[in-house]
């Protein structure tokens, strides 16, 4: 599906990075990564965390997201968005999905705010950014909080701004599959020097910064190692390349499958830029997905399925209607989509699923 892009320059900065003794969460790449990643996105302040639902969990505690709360999430995305909810106490409200680009429906939001609701986690889904002006409109209007969670979007922008950019705090997870890797890690982005100050101590197990073991509450430990950030920073270098090959990837996808009537492909809106992290289509009816995933499998390409929408699964199953996610998500899977995946590969891939669907149909 996408096998990470590690190369000489990863492996010269970890052997800096062992070699030095710095292989906790102290040590120079870690603040490197932090202010280098920053300003790509464009904030000012980097947290890097253990992963990127550490980021999500930390941005909403640094915010004081509780108990009695209310956050609204996109229904059809990760558990993680939810999940760091819960671990706060407070209540993740589901939002339906755009039919069109597979976002959070800012349509859906404004009836589902409540005089509890403190915050939105927006997710810009496999790459897509969402319609930020609506968003944005509706937090100012009812004062609430926005993070963003760009785990699946590194790089991609909306009306010529990047994503991440946006918001009180946006998240990045830097998870062995995601555009940018760190193999396990994240990061919480914000221009609000306070608010960096307050995710540095909650961190740090919310320690004193000026009084060793004096401890002011209750934090974590959501530390990122020297060693993953040394990672980070060579991965950093080559981001415009990791972006470009996204982009290229899903173009020739794009190409080889346009005559395929029975397929959506991944939607890409005028005001625009995916990175398409992993290159997404709908077949047209959700009957046949599982078999064309069955006979793509035979072949020995590797594919994911959609997400199920949260309020779906277990621990949130929930009486609700958000019929936009749960007519998505049965009909749609990813396609692999590496940095290192050639066309050749892709044509394979193309010529694999044209043929599962002639089949099927
Ligand atoms: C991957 C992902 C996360 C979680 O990141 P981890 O680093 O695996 O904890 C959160 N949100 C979304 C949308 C993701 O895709």
């Amino acid at each position: 599906m996408a096998k990470p892009d590690i190369g000489q320059e990863e492996m010269v900065n970890v052997v800096e990075a062992v070699r030095s003794g710095w292989i906790s969460s102290r040590g120079p790449f870690i603040q490197r990564f932090e202010s280098e990643f920053a300003t790509y996105v464009g904030m000012k302040h980097g947290v890097a965390t253990s992963n990127g639902t550490a980021a999500l969990h930390l941005a909403l505690s640094a915010l004081g997201i509780g108990k009695g709360d209310e956050v609204l999430v996109p229904t059809l995305t990760f558990i993680a968005v939810a999940n760091s909810v819960t671990y706060t106490g407070a209540t993740p409200v589901f939002i339906d999905s755009h039919p069109s680009y597979w976002c959070i429906d800012p349509s859906d939001m404004e009836g589902k705010t409540t005089e509890r609701t403190k915050a939105i986690i927006i997710v810009h889904v496999y790459g897509h950014p969402c319609d930020m002006e609506p968003i944005m409109k509706l937090a100012r209007e009812h004062q609430l909080h926005v993070i963003e969670d760009c785990a699946e979007a590194h790089g991609a922008e909306y009306k010529g701004r990047r994503v991440g950019s946006f918001s009180d705090i946006s998240c990045f997870s830097f998870y062995g599959n995601k555009i940018v890797t760190t193999g396990e890690g994240g990061m919480c982005l914000t221009n609000d020097e306070e608010l960096a100050t307050k995710m540095r101590i909650l961190r740090d197990h919310g320690m004193n910064p000026r009084r060793r073991y004096w401890h002011d509450l209750v934090g974590f430990n959501y530390r990122m190692t020297n060693v993953q950030a040394a990672i980070g920073v060579a991965q950093i270098q080559k981001m415009d390349r990791l972006v470009a090959t996204k982009r290229r990837v899903a173009e020739t996808y794009g190409e080889l499958l346009a005559e395929e009537k029975h397929l959506t492909l991944a939607p890409e809106m005028p005001w625009a830029k995916s990175v398409f992290w992993f290159y997404s289509i709908l077949v047209r009816t959700n009957d046949i997905r599982e078999k064309v995933m069955k006979h793509l499998e035979n072949e020995g390409v590797e594919t994911r399925p959609f997400f199920y929408p949260i309020h779906t699964l277990p621990p949130y199953h929930k009486d609700l209607n958000l019929p936009v996610s749960e007519q998505l998500s049965p009909r749609g899977f990813n396609l692999p989509s590496g940095p290192n995946i050639n066309d050749e590969e892709i044509q394979e891939v193309a010529a694999s699923l044209s043929q599962a669907l002639r089949s099927t149909y």
